[in-house]
């Protein structure tokens, strides 16, 4: 099981006590005080390392405590050092208080090391208490305690390259085909069930770039339909989203659909997947009916797409080397390739309509309509009346066409129909 996020309950070691002691030795009477300083409590710390995959190990063993400093000793021996707890986490963990939820520590190169919680300092020995005037001191002073707390670890995987998907689209395939990771794919929605991360090596420049095979995502993802958004913030840290689309538009669905409800959840996800470059890649190009809905997807979308088939391999080399200059090319290759993310604008507010649908009774049409401006609460009454108007006097010539049935009145016909439709519905009140 791939677990990527955890609670641990950390707790560091306190310091030793320190001791009271005095010489004892034959012809040295009133040898004088040695009691020894007690030792540090060990620290917990943080350790990336790359060769550990999750965080399953905390899941199952979430309490985690480093060892205490010893008590100081005669002789004027101090107290060993407790040892430190070193958890070792995969690169891109992040470690957030549980209790305020704040952001502590981030882990993403190897061997990069945090120290969570210190251990408590060893008490002083009575050896340190003697002066002229106290020459037999029996005070010491007590280690200090550790510290604890509960924090959760979360991973997020690092990875140059997003797939992003509806199941079945071909991400598994691709991702076999294209690195060494092996991800299960099948002809069945939610094969995959974690994250896969592959490497594409290029052997002619001894290159090699990090790809995040994700769970796909359906319609309604934010509402956890499927498997929800749980896996895309393995994918907030890429450089590139690669959307993976079923030209062949099985299942009736069709490719533009498919890619418009994967922008949308993911701008419902968070604004930094928005932003992000991406890149589309039609795969399935073997099946039929995959040209006619390119070329259509291409007039209806205007983003990069690169055509493959994993089945024929064919538009493999050229994903390849547009992959690399996406990632890995000068910048002035990257700002060539980089395309506009899509109206991610038109995205949220579809998404805002589609939460008001209850309370505009009038469904689906009247939830489609576009960019509402942040003037709702005037704007909804508005609309009703116009609609109910519209409706109820169909006769009153060319004025409000459909476009005007559909939404506020400001917001439909922002320059010239706006001000025609206003004066319509004042007419029909003094009509009335
Ligand atoms: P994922 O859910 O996106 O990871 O999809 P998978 O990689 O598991 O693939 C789903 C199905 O599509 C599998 O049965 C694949 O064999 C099939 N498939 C993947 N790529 C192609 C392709 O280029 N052409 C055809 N015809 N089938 C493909
Ligand atoms: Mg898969």
């Amino acid at each position: 099981m791939f677990i990527d996020e955890a609670k641990v309950i950390l707790k560091s070691g306190a310091g030793g006590h320190g001791c009271v002691s005095f010489r004892r030795e034959k012809f040295i009477p009133k040898g004088g005080p040695d009691g020894g300083n007690g030792g540090k409590g060990g620290d917990v710390v943080l350790l990336c390392d790359r060769n550990e995959g999750d965080l399953q190990a905390y899941r199952w063993q979430p309490h985690r405590s480093a060892r205490n400093g010893t008590p100081g000793m005669g002789r004027q021996c101090a107290g060993p050092d407790g040892e430190d707890l070193i958890l070792r986490v995969p690169p891109g963990t992040q470690v957030v208080d549980d209790v305020s939820g704040r952001l502590l520590a981030e882990l993403t190169e190897h061997n990069e090391r945090v120290v969570i919680l210190a251990g408590g300092k060893g008490g002083m020995g009575n050896m340190n208490f003697k002066s002229s005037v106290n020459q037999a001191p029996r005070r010491t002073t007590p280690g200090y305690p550790g510290e604890f707390g509960t924090y959760r670890l979360v991973l997020k995987t690092i990875a140059d390259i997003g797939l992003v998907g509806y199941p079945n689209a071909g991400k598994s395939t691709l991702t076999n085909a294209f690195t060494a990771a092996r991800p299960k794919m099948a002809p069945y929605p939610f094969t995959t069930l974690h994250v896969n991360v592959g490497v594409i090596e290029y052997p002619e420049t001894f290159g090699r770039i990090f790809m995040a095979d994700i769970p796909g995502l359906i319609e309604g993802a934010h509402e956890n339909r499927g498997l929800g958004h749980q896996f895309l913030r393995h994918i907030e840290r890429c450089t590139l989203l690669v959307f993976i689309l079923d030209m062949a538009g099985s299942e009736n669905r069709k490719p533009w659909d498919d890619f418009r409800i994967l922008e949308r959840e993911l701008a419902l996800y968070s604004p930094i997947l928005a932003r992000k470059p991406r890149l589309v890649v039609a795969n399935k190009m073997d099946l039929p009916e995959a040209a006619a809905n390119l070329a259509k997807f291409c007039e209806k979308v205007p983003v990069l797409v690169v055509p493959i088939s994993c089945y024929s391999l064919e538009g493999f080399e050229n994903l390849k080397a547009t992959l690399w200059k996406f990632v890995k090319g000068s910048p002035e290759e990257r700002a060539l390739l980089q395309p506009t993310p899509v109206k991610v604008k038109a995205v949220k507010v579809k998404a805002v309509a589609k939460a008001t649908k209850p309370a505009a009774k009038q469904p689906a049409k009247k939830a489609k309509a576009a960019p509402a401006k942040k003037s709702k609460p005037a704007a909804k009454p508005v609309a009703k009346k116009v609609v109910k108007k519209v409706a109820a006097k169909k006769s009153p010539k060319p004025v409000a066409k459909k476009p005007a049935a559909k939404k506020p009145v400001k917001v439909v016909a922002k320059k010239k129909a706006a001000p025609v439709k206003k004066a319509a519905v004042k007419t029909k009140a003094k009509k009335k």
